[in-house]
């Protein structure tokens, strides 16, 4: 029997979506186009948006094998939280045309009648639905605990961060469970190409600004002691989307989390952080951190910089993880996955090196977020193919059994 055949989108100039019968659908690896099979493809999730790329033409195929440019603009779904694009969306553009904003974008295409996206599911929390969060009363909420602590000037940046971008973790203070983020530091030792602290958090749908004052211990300890004793499974983390690097504020930081300590042994301490500040990393682990998650795109030096362009090296990060592993720290990767990026054979070995010499408890693929030629263009050419996402993440597995892979933190028991 003939399979179903795996259809082509593409959008008008309103932005409609239309399928375009008879030709094959395509998506893209690095630079390569290909046709899309259905073991690329899941059906497109609920909680997913559909997109148009403008200024870039979708691409299909003809079933005698011709690729074409379609009179219409690529389209992509926007992934929710918890899967991993697979494949990027084909298009051909002209040179010159202005950047993408900063999403996942992701092929998606028509498959037995129906919306299918080329990704992979890769983890479940429940704590991260839209359905959790800006609810009717959480303006009552805020306003109970600007009571509880009225001179606090972290809880009116966290209302402000809730009431005007939405942000779960700032949200979830006033919610008193779960994770809740608390910034700290205005500035940042690197200088990401895709910085998250420009682009949409986790949970928001706008671009949001970074804190602009510096909290002290106090004020830290504060929030954190009335977050942790609240809150059911409570984490306090420093270092969310939008600040900058939080280990540069480790003095406060380390202060604080000392203050928290002699107060409440409940809930849990995690720093979200590039880590590569190591001597910052040091103080805040010995000042009683339970958990770190390190924001990383390449165990290959010039794949790191070319991307954090930073003032410290992919060293000085190996150097605080292995810290942080030696003092019984949870640490876990924020790896920002691009595929034909880092499923290269090379970048794949240097995964394996990296998790032989640091064996981190978990890693949190997430997609990465950017005009993906913009991307390609500041990264190092390829020296060798790529495996493809799946086979990426089965060989981790198989050969770091112990290492869990999933896309967000989980309360540790
Ligand atoms: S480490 Fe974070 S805050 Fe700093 S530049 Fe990179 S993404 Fe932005
Ligand atoms: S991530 Fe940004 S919006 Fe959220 S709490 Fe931190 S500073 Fe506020």
């Amino acid at each position: 029997m003939k399979k179903p055949d795996i259809i082509a989108l593409y959008a008008d100039e309103n932005g409609e979506i239309f399928d375009a019968p008879g030709i094959l659908a395509m998506g893209r690896e690095g630079k390569d186009t290909r046709l899309l099979t259905p073991d690329d493809l899941i059906p497109l999730p609920e909680s997913a948006d559909l997109i148009f790329l403008p200024d870039r033409q979708a691409l299909g195929m003809t079933p005698d094998g011709e690729v074409l440019p379609l009179t219409g603009n690529a389209v992509s779904a926007i992934l929710p939280a918890g899967y991993t694009r697979t494949m990027l969306p084909a298009f051909s553009m002209d040179e010159g045309v202005s950047r993408l904003p900063l999403y996942g974008y992701t092929a998606v295409c028509v498959y037995k009648d129906q919306l299918y996206a080329a990704a992979v599911y890769t983890d479940e929390n429940h704590k991260w639905d839209p359905e959790h969060y800006n609810t009717k009363n959480l303006k009552q909420l805020i306003k109970r605990v600007k009571k509880d602590l009225p001179d606090n000037p972290l809880i009116a940046h966290l209302a402000n961060c809730s009431l005007e971008w939405h942000c779960c973790t700032a949200e979830n203070l006033f919610y008193r469970r779960w994770e809740c983020g608390i910034p700290t530091s205005p500035v940042c030792n690197a200088n990401c190409f895709g910085c998250i602290s420009l682009q949409p958090a986790e949970c928001c749908p706008s671009p949001q600004s970074r804190i602009k004052f510096r909290p002290t211990p106090e004020q830290i300890a504060e929030v954190g002691i009335y977050h942790l004793d609240n809150a059911p499974e409570g984490i306090i983390s420093f270092g969310q989307g939008c600040e900058g690097e939080p280990s540069l504020a480790a003095d406060n930081i380390a202060a604080g989390i000392r203050l928290i300590r002699e107060k409440t042994t409940k809930g849990q301490i995690n720093i979200n952080t590039n880590a590569g500040y190591t001597e910052g990393i040091r103080r805040i682990v010995d000042a009683g951190l339970d958990t770190m998650r390190v924001s990383i795109i390449s165990a290959i030096p010039e794949s790191y910089d070319a991307y954090y362009r930073s003032n410290y090296r992919l060293e000085d990060v190996k150097a605080s993880i292995d810290y942080a592993l030696k003092k019984g720290i949870y640490v876990s990767l924020n790896m920002l996955y691009f595929p034909g990026f880092n499923d290269r054979h090379d970048e794949l070995d240097a995964w394996k090196d990296f998790f032989k010499e640091l064996p981190v408890q978990m890693i949190q693929v997430r997609n990465l977020n950017i005009d993906p030629d913009a991307f390609l263009a500041v990264m190092p050419e390829a020296q060798t193919g790529y495996v493809g996402t799946r086979r990426f993440l089965r060989e981790l597995k198989k050969e770091f059994p112990q290492m869990e892979i999933g896309s967000f933190s989980h309360y540790i028991e």
